[in-house]
């Protein structure tokens, strides 16, 4: 099976009688009963990816605590404009936005927050940061992303017709989310980029649909799994490090 290090997130292959697990990136020891299950069972064509940069997640999440902890937010700035630095370096653009952050830290909030109960949408130059959500919305369109919203979702659970609905512009990054979706799990438009760090975009139909101008990034680990798993339209294409299409209908991997 596929698990999670605990220390940096990267996929690990384990066999089933492996009790500790090295992580060939940053050398943890991880106990597998501890670790988080990516894929019960690894596909047999399943390459490890050749470099990992730490969880995105957890760099955001760190730089979100410090924000809150901060007595005086200026000084600690330069810090967290790094922290973006090497992720857009890193090829991924998160926000540094949690809606945590608007409290008594004095910051203004940078966008909706969302429990989950009804459909979420954002739009404007909204960033968002949605964090362990769970949303049940069967046949309905629990996401829509509009304009320069740009929306990170972490360690969230979103059942739904469609997952995420996204046309305009700047990036959709899921990391360690399930979106388990009956028509198609996130459909993207426009010059909308998907970037998917861990987590599975499940369908009965097709997981992931994209068309416009930008790429769809499938990292290490992550998951796309529908009758396609994938499929692209206009200038929109795979950029594959590592992850994982799983074809429904011929219980192939790796194809779209
Ligand atoms: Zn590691």
């Amino acid at each position: 099976m596929i698990v999670e290090c605990e220390n940096c997130g990267a996929p690990l292959h384990v066999e089933v009688s492996d009790r500790m697990v090295a992580c060939r990136y940053c050398q943890y020891a991880n106990k597998v009963a501890g670790t988080r299950t990516l894929m019960a069972q690894t596909p047999c064509n399943w390459q490890p990816p050749p470099t990992w940069t730490p969880v995105q997640a957890q760099v955001a999440r760190d730089a979100a605590k410090t924000v809150k902890s901060a007595v005086g937010i200026a000084l600690l700035a330069p810090v967290i404009l790094s922290a973006i630095g090497m992720l857009v370096a890193g090829g991924v653009v998160f926000a540094v936005a949690s809606n945590s952050s608007s409290g008594s830290s004095g910051l203004p909030s940078l966008g909706p927050s969302w429990d989950g109960s009804a459909p979420f949408s954002c739009g404007g130059n909204d960033s968002v940061t949605l964090e362990n959500v769970v949303a049940s919305l069967p046949a309905q369109v629990a996401i829509t992303v509009r304009e320069n919203c740009e929306l990170t979702i972490i360690n969230s659970t979103i059942v739904a017709g469609v997952g995420i609905e996204a046309g305009g512009n700047r990036d959709v990054a899921l990391s360690g989310t399930t979106i388990q979706a009956s028509e198609v799990g996130v459909r993207l438009d426009g010059n909308k980029h998907l970037v998917v760090a861990g987590g599975v975009v499940r369908s009965s139909g097709t997981a992931v649909e994209a068309g416009g101008n930008v790429p769809v990034t499938v990292q290490g680990g992550a998951t796309l799994t529908g009758s396609p798993p994938l499929v692209t339209r206009a200038n929109a294409h795979l950029i594959d490090q590592g992850g994982i299409l799983l074809d429904e209908r011929t219980g192939l991997t790796g194809g779209k």
